[in-house]
């Protein structure tokens, strides 16, 4: 099974794509963690795109299908789980014609929605383990023991550095502008479900196995 992971930053795709990862083994392609990967291990194409994402602009879709094209010829395990991917018309036509190619359905697409004053708070209190992966936030989910992550134990905690208000503001206008297209595009191809992205993380994974078990 192959699913679409769908809405504006903040909306809690990473953090659902990690459960659904743990429960269904299924395989998470965030298109945003291979782009930060790419950075930290100073690649050329890394270097090209740090700018472009700490403004919160849209890296070019070349770039990330040719990202996404390299990860979907490897392993499938319990199908691919896209977060952050596709953010824009060409990049979901991109997507349709290469999962043709290797004979694989997309089964669901799922818009998480959420409203945008509840996005300000989520992003600019969020850090992560560097670690492990696992997301904290200030507010709603500080780690128990101050600087230490409670799940592996790291003290390698990080805050993204798009993750502040500036950066926001335009990772959204990308969205509405670029990406929010999408909801129309799977919803004509019969493949879009909408859930509450704003329920309690654990009733938003329920859900999300809801609709997965529907299709
Ligand atoms: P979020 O959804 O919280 O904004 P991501 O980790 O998915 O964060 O993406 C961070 C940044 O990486 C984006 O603001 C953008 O610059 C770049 N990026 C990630 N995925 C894509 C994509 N599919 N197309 C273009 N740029 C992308
Ligand atoms: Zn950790």
């Amino acid at each position: 099974m192959n699913i679409i992971l769908l809405g504006p930053p903040g909306a809690g795709k990473g953090t659902q794509a990690r459960k659904l990862v743990e429960e269904r083994g299924m395989i998470q392609l965030s298109t945003g963690d291979m782009l930060r990967d790419a950075r930290s291990s100073g690649t050329e194409m890394g270097k090209r795109v740090a700018a472009v994402m700490d403004r919160g602009e849209l890296v070019t879709d070349e770039i990330v299908i040719g990202l996404i094209e390299e990860k979907l010829s490897g392993e499938q395990g319990g199908g691919f789980i896209f977060d952050g991917f596709p953010r824009t018309l060409a990049q979901a036509d991109a997507l349709g014609e290469l999962l043709n190619k290797l004979g694989q359905n997309l089964d669901a697409v799922i818009e998480m929605r959420v409203d945008d004053k509840a996005l300000v708070a989520r992003i600019t209190g969020r850090f992560t383990c560097g670690n492990c992966g696992e997301v904290y936030h200030d507010q709603t989910k500080p780690t128990k023991v101050a600087g230490k992550c409670d799940v592996c134990g790291s003290t390698d905690l990080k805050r993204r550095a798009d993750d502040n208000e500036d950066s926001l503001k335009q990772r959204l206008m990308e969205y509405y502008k670029k990406t929010s297209p999408l909801i129309g595009y799977y919803y004509a191809k019969d493949a879009l479900s909408v859930i509450d992205g704003l329920a309690e993380m654990d009733a938003v994974g329920s859900a999300i196995r809801a609709e997965l078990d529907k299709s």
